[in-house]
């Protein structure tokens, strides 16, 4: 039989690089949480329609890189690419109109067909939030803020930046989308022909291009600043104030769009010089019009995600397991009173590795190999006097306690 073996773009994980995405998705729940944000957990697989209508017919995302398929009963389905349009789909059909502000966070799989290379994969995990119903420029300050306090509490604010650019409102975005049109065109034999052919129907995207011929043709663009309205503007200016006032370190890009077509007013990137052109760790930002686009009326709404596992390879060290305590038995008369000492420890609360085979010598071999910090020894001679061997691991030094006091004397480190 040939080998079987896992997907493309798919991996296993276990060991360091399962406790690093762990810990990535525990920090970030804990500060998240701070802020009352609540966890929600929405389907992996939705209507496709529920993407496709809500990423945009011409973003990467649809076109290219959605896993759909149609089910036994012939409905079409789609693993979820993202996280936001489920959340938003769950929000408008729990009906939670009248309870926002609504504030949830989200961990779980992503699926998207594209090239596997260095952090990016056709599965991978996304830990994210979103705001639904805060229409004030606080709530931009503090999703930034939030995210920003995570990567610093991850101990990465020493090589990320944060990105920032206004889209503007709607009157702005059209203003700023006819001006980069008629750039474009003037442009269009420089422009790669995937771009040629986002000109019409979605030029914002051509700013998002990772392709060099664009980014030259990009270098005299009009500036998104330039397009955008006066409220627009102070909506912007009250975010970079808020920013200020925190002490956050931001780098206004004005060539910065996100891929999606629902975005609005801020969007923002933290960015990492350390993955290549797979930098980006989080980005997020404001989409005041999706909600209504799902049926759930006028609600306005900003999140953001993080690629888990391109977080967790930017975690320099390794993250050890808690260290055990060892249960052995001397000679197998005592093997017994083993089994019941490790079973009363683990419900006690201890950490406890009791090994199923080997002699005395092995047993003490493998309690070092599991970087077991104390030993619980256990003999026949000292079973009688209802007393076992507490045995230090590091320093060697040992004591014989009584059976009944042992949980208080593991905790008495000695
Ligand atoms: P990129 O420009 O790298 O394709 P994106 O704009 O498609 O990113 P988003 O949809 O904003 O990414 O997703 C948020 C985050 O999720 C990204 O910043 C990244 O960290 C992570 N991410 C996105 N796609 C992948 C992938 N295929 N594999 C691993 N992580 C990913
Ligand atoms: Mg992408």
């Amino acid at each position: 039989m040939s080998k079987i073996q896992n997907v493309r773009g798919t991996y296993d994980l276990y060991g360091d690089n399962k406790r690093k995405t762990k810990k990535v998705i525990q920090t970030a729940s804990n500060v998240v949480e701070r802020y009352g944000f609540e966890e929600i957990e929405t389907p992996i697989f939705e209507f496709t329609e529920v993407f496709a209508r809500n990423l945009g017919d011409t973003s990467d995302i649809v076109t290219k890189e959605m896993y759909t398929f149609e089910d036994k009963g012939g409905e079409s389905l789609t693993l979820r690419p993202e996280g936001t349009a489920g959340v938003v789909r769950a929000f408008v059909s729990n009906g939670l109109l009248s309870s926002v502000p609504v504030k949830f966070y989200y961990a779980g799989p992503m699926f998207r067909y594209e090239r596997p290379q260095k952090g990016r994969q056709r599965q991978f995990t996304q830990f994210g939030v979103e705001m639904l119903g805060v229409e004030t420029p606080e709530a931009d300050i503090d999703m930034i803020s939030m995210a920003y306090s995570f990567l610093k509490e991850l101990g990465l604010d020493g090589d990320i930046t944060v990105e920032i650019n206004s889209l503007g409102d709607k009157e702005s975005r059209d203003a700023y989308r006819a001006k980069l049109i008629s750039y474009l065109k003037e442009h269009i034999n420089e422009l790669s022909t995937e771009s040629q052919e986002r000109l019409e129907k979605n030029p914002l995207r051509v700013l998002d291009s990772k392709d060099e011929r664009d980014q030259k043709a990009l270098i005299g663009a009009p500036l998104y600043q330039d397009s955008l309205n006066e409220s627009s503007k102070s909506f912007f200016q009250a975010v970079l104030k808020g920013l200020d006032l925190l002490g956050i370190p931001y780098k206004v890009n004005n060539r910065l769009v996100r891929g999606l077509d629902y975005y609005c007013h801020t969007v923002f990137e933290l960015t990492t010089s350390q993955l290549g052109a797979q930098g980006t760790v989080l980005a997020g930002g404001r989409y005041d019009g999706l909600v209504e686009e799902m049926g759930g009326g006028k609600v306005s709404g900003i999140g953001w995600a993080c690629g888990v596992e391109r977080l967790s390879m930017l975690l320099k060290e390794d993250i050890k397991r808690k260290r055990p305590i060892a249960v052995i038995e001397v000679g197998d008369d005592t093997k017994d009173e083993a089994l019941k000492i490790a079973y009363d420890l683990r419900n006690e609360g201890c950490y406890v590795e009791h090994f199923y085979s080997g002699n005395f010598k092995k047993r003490i071999m493998k309690a070092n190999k599991a970087n077991a910090c104390q030993a619980v020894i256990i003999g026949s001679e000292e079973l009688q006097k209802g007393v076992v061997t507490l045995k230090n691991l590091d320093s060697g030094n040992q004591k014989e306690v009584l059976i009944s006091k042992l949980k208080e004397e593991i905790k008495n480190e000695f």
